[in-house]
């Protein structure tokens, strides 16, 4: 039995707390859901379960193929431990069909497929409602080095591949997603989640959205669409 100790941080979804080791977290998934920077809030239950099940899923498949990732184990139905990282304060996001944020903001109609992998960064801070930035930001407010930048969109177009593949082999389209990372000495490793919180997934056959999608555009059947998306990838909840 791992005991928690002092909370560290309290995301949307989210709780991180110390551990007796300094340099392992666990990293609490809750029912919480919340949308348009917490503007719209509600507990989905069995969500921070499903959300914990699937994410450790993902970190496995993604560390088994190559990306080196915070996770180490799940440790209860809603709890993970993962390794302490310093994160850095950007969102990378890829897209592989234009759809969200990118329609709004410059006007393009939506289910563009892009010939390659749109990247994007954008600044994690709810009360600017999480702008878009590039490169010349980071680097100018030091937020991260040329080459971390480098890291970040390369690790991030690698897991896109990766789950590309996974995904279509399970009957599904992975529209676009968002990733974060952080410094473990002089390394950038995968950090946070990738759960259908962070990800926009269609069904291949009906383009249904199986993802925080259904939240957010009040679809319902927003736990069940988790669930329907882990058993076609064969998670076992
Ligand atoms: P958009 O920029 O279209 O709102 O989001 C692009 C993708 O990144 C979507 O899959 C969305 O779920 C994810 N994403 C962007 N920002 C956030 C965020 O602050 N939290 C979470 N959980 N996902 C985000």
């Amino acid at each position: 039995m791992i005991k928690k100790g002092n909370l560290l941080s309290e995301g949307k979804a989210k709780s991180l707390f110390e551990t007796e080791k300094h340099e392992e977290l666990m990293m609490v998934y809750r029912d919480d859901t919340s949308a348009f920077d917490g503007k719209k809030k509600e507990a989905l239950k069995g969500k921070g379960e499903i959300n914990n099940i699937f994410n450790a899923h993902i970190m496995d498949y993604l560390a088994n193929n190559g990306v080196e990732t915070h996770h180490l184990k799940t440790v209860s139905e809603n709890e993970s431990l993962v390794q302490r990282l310093d994160m850095l304060p950007v969102e990378c996001v890829v897209r592989n069909i234009a759809t969200g944020s990118i329609c709004r903001r410059l006007g393009v109609e939506q289910g563009l497929n892009f010939e390659e992998p749109l990247f994007e960064f954008f600044l994690k801070d709810d009360d600017l409602g999480d702008p878009l930035i590039n490169d010349n930001h980071i680097i100018a407010f030091k937020w991260g080095t040329e080459k971390e930048i480098e890291t970040m969109k390369e690790k991030t177009l690698a897991i896109n591949k990766l789950l590309c593949e996974k995904f279509s082999k399970a009957g599904l389209i992975l529209v676009d997603y968002k990733v974060e990372f952080g410094r473990r000495g002089d390394e950038i490793i995968l950090g946070d989640e990738f759960t259908p919180d962070g990800c926009r997934i269609w069904d291949q056959e009906t383009g249904e959205s199986l993802d925080k999608d259904r939240f957010r555009k009040d679809l319902g059947n927003v736990v069940e669409s988790y669930q329907i998306v882990a058993h076609k990838l064969g998670i076992s909840i």
